[in-house]
């Protein structure tokens, strides 16, 4: 509302408490950061009484200073069961909510063996032992052996791995090819899990058997890149198809 004032003013990255005072019981004003001499040589003497004049009339905050309170509902006081309550009623068991965490669920009615819904499950979780999680668990490898298996270009992360290398998405659209789904390849593990579930329910296919495809899909990627690694097995994207 005030850029000229804020130009000039050399208190611009302070909390409102620094730009003033309480005196006498009653707040008063700094000088905002802003000299006269910068005042009259910007020429800005009228905007910045303006600007003085709504400081000065604003009254908000003159009951007294601010304090912390506790304002969960239905408990005046803070206690440690009202806290635990609060935190329940938000409901985050993975993190942050996100639009896909239904798939979760979807996961475990899949009329697969449990080795694979297990293996689904690390999947959807982000637990897989890729390589940048042992790295982080501190099982170090050569900066080479880092690499994809499949590109041998970008750094292995679950998310590369499954979804957005450049090979593996040709076997993901081989793979929609096959069953006519039309859209392009999701990057993303969830929601990749949740449009390829969503294809299927368009598609008539029973409860049960909604998630087998895709499952079917990253666990042979999975068991590829292991027999990459582990076994120097060859493999080519027709023959993962
Ligand atoms: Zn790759």
């Amino acid at each position: 509302m005030f850029p000229d004032i804020y130009d000039i003013s050399r208190l611009k990255f302070v909390s409102v408490a620094a730009m003033g005072g309480w005196s006498d019981g009653g707040w008063k004003w700094g000088n905002f950061g802003v000299s006269e001499g910068d005042v009259v040589d910007m020429g800005v003497e009228e905007e910045f009484a303006v600007f003085k004049g709504r400081m000065e009339d604003f009254r908000g905050w003159m009951d007294g200073k601010d304090s912390v309170e506790w304002n969960a509902p239905e408990e005046a006081e803070f206690t440690v069961a009202s806290c635990y309550n609060f935190y329940n009623n938000l409901r985050i068991p993975f993190g942050p909510s996100n639009r896909y965490d239904g798939v979760y669920e979807l996961l475990w009615k899949l009329d697969v063996p449990f080795k694979i819904k297990a293996f689904g499950w690390r999947l959807f979780l982000n637990r897989l032992p890729v390589k940048d999680l042992l790295e982080i668990r501190g099982i170090h490898f050569p900066l080479d052996e880092l690499k994809c298996l499949f590109c041998d270009n970008s750094l292995e992360n679950s998310n590369h791995l499954f979804f957005s290398c450049l090979v593996v998405k040709i076997i993901w659209n081989e793979i929609a090819r096959w069953v006519g789904k039309g859209d392009t390849v999701v990057e993303e593990c969830l929601s990749s899990y949740f449009y390829w579930h969503n294809f299927f329910v368009s598609k008539k296919v029973k409860v049960r058997k909604l998630g087998v495809v895709w499952l079917a899909t990253t666990w042979i990627i999975w068991l590829v890149r292991n027999g990459g690694y582990f076994r120097k097995e060859a493999w080519n994207v027709n023959n993962t198809v």
